[in-house]
């Protein structure tokens, strides 16, 4: 069956039977499993690698279905965990790949866990938060990672390979890179297309090895100004680099980094994780809520009492809806739980 199913894939000179197996023994991690997360999933999957790990710690709603090719209207009502969603759609895709979901904030515990594991990392994030910790991770491990990012109909990309190229903080350092976000400028579904063709594309060079195929340039784009742009960053690597240079200490990597509350990107919402560390009882909250403003399924619980809306993951951490401000959040958690 796998003959036929990736023949176009074997066809293609550069992947050809070598490489189709090579991929098929392949391990990638995606953290995040918004707009970019899901395409390059599902064209990962698509091609046949051995394993997926996706770890994301949002649920599927209705604005995200302009852009997050795996979610349906009805993963949306069900408010399903966006890794679960992905999961079941993926397995209809492709059974033959092994797809591990993480419901989960990505943290170092996790990536520690998982990274030494994987052949690469995909970045889907929205936040420099966590693409900081996947670099340190990455670096530590000597594991590559491919950065993205899209908002507005503008999209970049860059390939960082461990020992050899200049890695997130390095770039930092030379690129303006912050600025405005999905939350104030939108996005547009193609640019992500475009986004995770280049880190797919990028990912596969990498998983059959073929290195000197890789892109070793940051490129940018704007799909409706029709700006096109590469160049080089190799200048950029610092020897001091506390990521990547001679003496590296991994700051993100370090308990020091650790917040435990973050506004999200592209939402009037700011995120608690409780310092009791990390298991809620959902089963048993629901007990202490009154009835009509809860709705409940295995992976979560949505209190709404008109005015207010947080959700509770089994994992400890609260989504309060409505605000940005972190001690309005705060104090309107405290309201409800205690
Ligand atoms: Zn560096």
């Amino acid at each position: 069956m796998n003959d036929e199913r990736y023949s176009r894939q074997r066809l293609f000179a550069p992947i050809g039977e070598s490489g189709q197996e090579r991929l098929n023994k392949s391990h990638v991690l995606i953290v995040g499993m918004g707009a970019l997360g899901a395409c390059s999933a599902e064209q990962l999957v698509r091609a046949g690698i051995g394993k997926l790990t996706i770890i994301d710690r949002d649920y599927v709603e209705m604005s995200n279905l302009q852009r997050q090719q795996l979610y349906s209207e009805k993963d949306a009502r069900e408010q399903l965990p966006k890794a679960v969603a992905a999961k079941k759609r993926l397995g209809k895709i492709n059974a033959s790949v092994e797809v591990e979901a993480r419901v989960a904030d990505c943290q170092k515990e996790q990536l520690e866990e998982i990274v030494p594991y994987v052949d690469l990392i995909l970045d889907g994030t929205d936040n420099f938060e966590t693409r900081l910790l996947i670099n340190d991770v990455s670096q530590k491990f000597k594991v590559p990672w491919i950065y993205g990012a899209c908002v507005g109909s503008y999209g970049m990309s860059y390939t960082i390979l461990p020992g050899k190229t200049p890695c997130l903080s390095c770039l930092l350092e030379q690129i303006p890179m912050g600025g405005a976000t999905c939350d104030t400028a939108g996005v547009i579904s193609p640019v992500v297309h475009m986004v995770a063709a280049h880190q797919v594309a990028e990912s596969m060079k990498v998983l059959v090895d073929d290195r000197q195929s890789l892109h070793h340039k940051f490129v940018t784009f704007d799909l409706w100004k029709h700006h096109y742009s590469a160049f080089k960053v190799s200048h950029a690597k610092r020897k001091a680099c506390s990521s990547c240079g001679e003496s590296p200490a991994y700051p993100f990597l370090s308990e020091s980094h650790r917040s435990k509350t973050v506004v999200l990107c592209g939402r009037e919402t700011v995120q608690i994780r409780p310092s009791f560390g990390g298991k809620r009882d959902l089963l048993e909250l629901k007990e202490k809520l009154p009835e009509e403003h809860v709705k409940y399924n295995s992976f979560l619980l949505t209190y709404h009492d008109g005015k207010h809306r947080m959700v509770f993951f089994a994992d400890g951490r609260v989504l309060i809806h409505g605000t940005k401000d972190i001690s309005k959040a705060k104090s309107l958690y405290h309201q409800v739980v205690g």
